[in-house]
């Protein structure tokens, strides 16, 4: 039996890391990888940086912006200022979409204008519980839903959004002013609309610096332990004990888990069937996408595009290299492509010549290599069952002094810096 701190964290993603360095005591950290971070690493190759997929980084809260302003020294980070596009019908719109209905086909603008005009008629609100896709008709109108919202979400959810809450995701949805809408729709371009209209990345290149500054603050703290690559095996609540998968045992008085929720119950032993049945309500996806590197710089200036359409493989496509030149070698680009299917084999030939045609590489023949990665929890499903499941599984977990926490443990859908936010209240609450 270990007797090392009876605090355990499990995971060293931003959630855990932040949670340990906000902690007064001592903890161990267990993390399954041999690096820390979480979905906030980076990988490198060739002289290309490559996170996992776009990760830039937005502050809003005075309590994260004086922790980042603490851990990085001036000229650590770049503020950004977004360029996103949307591409469909042939044009590369600007974002968001419904702000910038200029150059679509003409019968377009017209169907999704009258669509906003009939929504706005509407007197209903919309109600407790609605699905995305009536989220999208009530808010902009059927026309801006079914060329945008439906198809878009489709292809990145892999269920129509009619079957999904609209609760959480619409947080990140800009709501311009129907005005906004209108001058967007005659070529009045409407930037900086939306949560992420400025974001900070470091100036090194990958966003790994950030859990490795959390890391090194650590290290100086000294009071953690980290024990990397190990795997979590099973959690007594009864005993209180974590066993790891090399078999050692660590007693705990306070839990706190940042391992995807699901696994977490499913390594719990005894767990009531009312939780087991929650547990086997939740759904999330998987994530498969395609690191690419080019020989030549990307014709197009966007740090990431939206894809609707259903004929390109992929929904979104991102352009490191625009964002920070230091992410590849001089003249080069690197970029991340999200694709549709997760399961299948991608056609990589074909994703290179959708990405021809949306004009961010000059031509397939240009790239250097391409990289498969995958996500198996990337993101949390919203549907019906999701709140009633979350919060029947955080009770109970709640009652063996165990707090799952950050984007997967809570089981939503957050940022990195809700990672952090979620490590300070989990540090207060393991203090209380
Ligand atoms: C595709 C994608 C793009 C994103 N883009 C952005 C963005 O642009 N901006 C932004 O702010 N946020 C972005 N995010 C969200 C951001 O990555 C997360 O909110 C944040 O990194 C979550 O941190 P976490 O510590 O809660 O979880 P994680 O990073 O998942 O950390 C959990 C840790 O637990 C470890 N672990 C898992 N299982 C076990 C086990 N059995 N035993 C031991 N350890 C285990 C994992 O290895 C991991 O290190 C994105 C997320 C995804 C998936």
């Amino acid at each position: 039996m270990d007797d090392r701190g009876d605090v355990v964290i499990l995971g060293a993603g931003l959630t855990g890391l932040s949670c340990a360095l906000h902690l007064a005591g001592g903890s161990v950290l267990v993390e399954r990888e041999q690096r820390i971070g979480g979905k906030a690493c980076t990988d490198r190759r060739e002289g290309f940086t490559f996170d996992i997929t776009g990760h830039w980084l937005h502050l809003r809260d005075p309590r994260t912006q004086a922790l980042v302003a603490e851990l990085f020294a001036a000229g650590d980070l770049v503020e950004i200022e977004r360029c996103t596009g949307v591409f469909t019908h042939g044009a590369m719109l600007a974002y968001p979409f419904q702000a910038n209905l200029f150059g679509l086909p003409l019968p377009i603008v017209h169907e999704c204008l009258l669509g906003l005009f009939e929504a706005g008629r509407r007197t209903d609100e919309l109600p407790a519980g609605a699905s995305l896709q009536a989220f999208a008709e009530r808010r902009f109108g059927a026309g801006i839903a079914r060329h945008f919202f439906v198809p878009y979400n489709t292809k990145l959810w892999g269920v129509p959004p009619d079957q999904l809450a609209s609760a959480w995701v619409t947080r990140y949805v800009p709501v311009p002013e129907p005005s906004q809408i209108l001058a967007g729709a005659i070529g009045l371009r409407q930037d900086g609309l939306g949560y992420n209209a400025r974001f900070l990345y470091p100036a090194g290149g990958g966003i790994d610096a950030l859990a490795g500054a959390l890391g090194r603050r650590l290290e100086d703290r000294g009071g953690v332990e980290l024990r990397l690559g190990t795997d979590l095996d099973s959690v007594d609540v009864a005993r209180r004990v974590v066993r790891l998968g090399d078999g050692q045992e660590l007693p705990y008085r306070r839990l706190v888990s940042t391992v995807p929720l699901p696994v977490l119950v499913d390594r719990i032993e005894g767990v009531p069937a009312a939780v087991r049945e929650a547990r086997s309500a939740l759904r999330w996806i998987r994530w498969r996408y395609l690191n690419v590197a080019t020989r030549t710089p990307s014709p197009r200036p966007e740090h990431w595009i939206y894809v609707p359409e259903s004929r390109f493989p992929f929904f979104r496509v991102g352009i490191f290299t625009n964002a920070l030149g230091a992410m590849a070698p001089p003249g080069c680009a690197g970029l991340y492509v999200e694709l549709t299917d997760r399961d299948a084999q991608p056609d990589v030939p074909a994703v290179l010549a959708g990405l021809a045609e949306i004009g961010v590489i000059t031509s397939p023949a240009d790239v250097l290599f391409t990289e498969q990665h995958d996500i198996e929890y990337a993101y949390v499903v919203f549907d019906e069952a999701h709140a009633q499941a979350t919060a029947t599984i955080h009770a109970w977990l709640a009652t063996h002094d165990i707090r799952s926490c950050g984007r997967y443990g809570a089981w939503v859908y957050s940022s990195m810096e809700d990672a952090l936010l979620d490590g300070m209240e989990a540090a207060v609450w393991v203090q209380q």
